[in-house]
């Protein structure tokens, strides 16, 4: 349950774990209504907007009323004509074991018929996050073979299927992540040709340059802030630069300004925002895409898994100080 709309960094104690009396496991008749068990609940970084009044592209969330977000469920009952009990679903839903969703939009509740990897991937890879990396990389940033890519906070749900699209274009790809762990996993695991800790780093224009002594063709922006001034001095010229998320910016009171935006225009860069719910309609593409690599193994994926619902907040405040290793998931129930 969510407790009250906060300012700051987010806290476990901001959401409230209940457990209500006994519940009926149909759905009311008459009613067009559906009965979800949510086998897997997705964190996501946009949730912390939802904490604060703010002109957020998604509402609030309701002080006193469960949490929403991106779910993996099973479909128990249903009243609903595009819904079949036994049906299994990914879009959104509570934080919560069951979920009764009134007149559910097909268009962002959506079937699942792919089965040869986990239900889970359907909260990261297969779900909005692996939307957002095609739409954002493959689409938005242009990219051609042999350019230059460098992705921050990499190693994370997003961004390590970014730089592992951009390496199946024959681009070179950099990441940076917060810890040698991550470092180790970009460069090990995800194929990147090459990873640095960022914060390890005093001097963030020095240490792209040294990965991009030509320049930077393509910035996946996850982050923002300081991170974003150095990337501004280091692009090329005709670079694009994706801006997908500034986390870093999250939980301030005031965000901060950017400098060296006038490397935009010496450069002609061309820097431009994504919203991945404006891309839902690639959806078709974007799976028949990905079974293509799952089936020729092209593709590796990391998740971060905690189980309980109880152990939920503590998972969704841990993204914005770096605790999650890969996408982060909240097991629920047993499939
Ligand atoms: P991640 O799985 O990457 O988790 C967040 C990561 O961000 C953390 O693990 C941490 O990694 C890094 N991070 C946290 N705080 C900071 C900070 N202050 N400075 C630098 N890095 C930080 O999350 P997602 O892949 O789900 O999301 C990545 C980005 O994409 C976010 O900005 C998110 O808002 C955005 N997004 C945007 C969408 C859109 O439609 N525009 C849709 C989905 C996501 P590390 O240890 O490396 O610091």
């Amino acid at each position: 349950i969510f407790r009250d709309y906060i300012s700051g960094f987010p806290k476990e104690t901001d959401m409230i774990l209940s457990t209500t009396g006994t519940i009926s496991l149909k759905v009311p008749e008459g009613s067009d209504s559906i009965l979800l068990k949510n086998l897997y609940l997705s964190c996501d970084p946009y949730m912390r907007a939802r904490m604060t009044i703010s002109d957020s592209y998604l509402p609030e969330f309701v002080p006193g009323s469960p949490i929403s977000g991106f779910a993996v469920s099973e479909v128990l009952d249903s009243g609903n004509p595009n819904f079949k009990k036994g049906d299994y679903v990914w879009g959104f839903s509570g934080w919560e074991q069951y979920s009764l969703i009134d007149n559910p939009d097909p268009s962002s509740l959506i079937k699942i018929d792919y089965t040869d990897v986990s239900l889970s991937y359907f909260t990261g890879i297969l779900g909005m996050p692996g939307l957002t990396a095609y739409a954002g990389f493959n689409k938005l940033a242009s990219p051609k073979k042999g350019e230059s890519v460098y992705v921050s906070a990499a190693s994370g749900a997003v961004g390590q299927l970014v730089g592992q699209f951009a390496k199946l274009m024959g681009c070179y790809v950099v990441g940076s992540a917060g810890s040698k762990e991550k470092v180790d996993l970009l460069k090990n695991k995800f194929g990147f040709d090459d990873a640095f800790n960022y914060k390890e780093e005093s001097d963030l224009t020095a240490a792209l340059k040294r990965y991009f002594p030509k320049g930077i063709d393509i910035y996946f922006e996850n982050v923002g802030g300081k991170m974003l001034e150095a990337v501004l001095q280091n692009m090329a010229v005709h670079g694009r630069i994706t801006v997908c998320g500034m986390i870093s910016q999250y939980n301030l009171e005031k965000p901060e300004g950017v400098h060296n935006l006038t490397q935009l225009v010496l450069k002609r860069v061309r820097m431009e925002g994504l919203n991945v719910s404006d891309h839902y309609h690639l959806y078709p593409e974007f799976m028949e895409l990905m079974k293509q690599y799952f089936m020729d193994e092209k593709l590796v994926y990391v998740e971060d898994m905690v189980e309980g619902l109880e152990n939920a907040p503590a998972a969704l405040i841990g993204l914005f100080t770096g605790q999650n290793i890969g996408k982060q998931v909240v097991k629920v129930s047993h499939e």
